[in-house]
């Protein structure tokens, strides 16, 4: 893939803290797939990666896959086609998509086919007779799930945690966003050390998270002992979703400015940012021991903050 050759893995870890000193007894440590490409950012590559390689070896020309008006996944599958010579086409859900935002117009410059569908007929993404109907009308491709989230991708992000096994040999807990819960659920599928693990949720009642994590786990692992003691090594923290996915409140914003104004490290507002956020939270009111070596996952997707006209970042 000559794409490898523009990506920075593996991806570096750093260790942060918090501008102000809050949770100073605390040692932090990020790991930045957002770096590892401008584009193609974070877990998305993850998730890509054996997709891509899978539908190349089938010999398919073109991939097809979901995602929202300002989806992190659809910017990302535009930009790692587009060298590899794969077509790709985006089922965007939502008729009224304003197809000149700015993830949309991105994804069509890179050569992505956009085709917005209703929101009724976007839930029935995974349906066999409406996939058939896809294939119908684009013909042959290689079909990957809204956000990657499929078993290639799960073993993707696995590597997250592989490639460099000793960044997270000292690391007592890991701190990482879910949307589809594949990034956690691969991180936990590498299976290496006894590291805790936190889910933050950026969804309104994201409890069902821990299913979508045991789902993954189970279908992939299928040991339903072993998916047991994983689960309880994660604990899910909802309480940071500020009103729901895509909402965003001034406080986040100003955060996440004060972060990148003083750490120089940019956080999207879906994931990252709201994770961070509650890090920050969570240090202040003694959550963490002192002394713990936490590892954040940064997941990228700073893109889309390009769809929030009034953050600067
Ligand atoms: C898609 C995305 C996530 C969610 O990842 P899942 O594997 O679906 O849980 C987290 N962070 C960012 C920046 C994303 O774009």
């Amino acid at each position: 893939m000559n794409l490898l050759n523009q990506l920075q893995l593996p991806s570096p870890v750093q260790k942060f803290e918090f501008p102000d000193g809050v949770g100073a007894e605390i040692n932090f440590f990020i790991k930045r797939d957002d770096l590892i490409h401008p584009h193609i950012s974070g877990n998305k590559w993850r998730k890509l990666k054996l997709n891509l390689l899978n539908a190349q070896a089938k010999k398919l020309d073109t991939v097809l896959t979901f995602g929202g008006a300002f989806s992190n996944h659809l910017a990302a599958t535009a930009v790692a086609c587009h060298p590899q010579g794969l077509k790709s086409i985006g089922v965007v859900r939502g008729e009224e998509v304003d197809l000149n935002n700015p993830t949309m117009k991105f994804v069509q410059e890179c050569g992505m086919e956009i085709f917005p569908i209703s929101r009724e007929d976007y839930k029935l993404k995974t349906d066999e007779g409406f996939i058939q109907g896809l294939h119908e009308q684009f013909g042959i491709f290689y079909l990957v799930p809204e956000g990657g989230a499929n078993f290639y991708g799960l073993t993707g992000c696995q590597e997250i945690v592989t490639e460099n096994p000793e960044d997270f040999e000292k690391i007592d807990l890991v701190c990482c966003s879910a949307g589809t819960a594949t990034t956690i659920s691969g991180i936990l599928a590498a299976d290496l050390f006894n590291f805790k693990t936190l889910c933050f949720s950026p969804f309104k009642g994201g409890a069902f998270l821990k299913q979508e994590i045991e789902k993954h786990l189970l279908f992939g692992y299928w040991d339903k002992e072993w998916v047991e003691e994983k689960l309880n090594s994660v604990e899910l923290i909802l309480d940071y979703h500020f009103g729901g996915f895509g909402k965003i409140k001034p406080e986040l914003i100003k955060f996440i400015d004060w972060i990148y104004t003083e750490t120089g490290i940019r956080f999207d507002l879906l994931y990252n940012g709201k994770m961070l956020f509650a890090i920050y939270d969570l240090c202040k009111r003694g959550f963490f021991k002192s002394g713990q070596n936490i590892m954040i996952i940064h997941t990228g997707g700073v893109q889309g903050n390009a769809g929030f006209s009034n953050v600067k970042l």
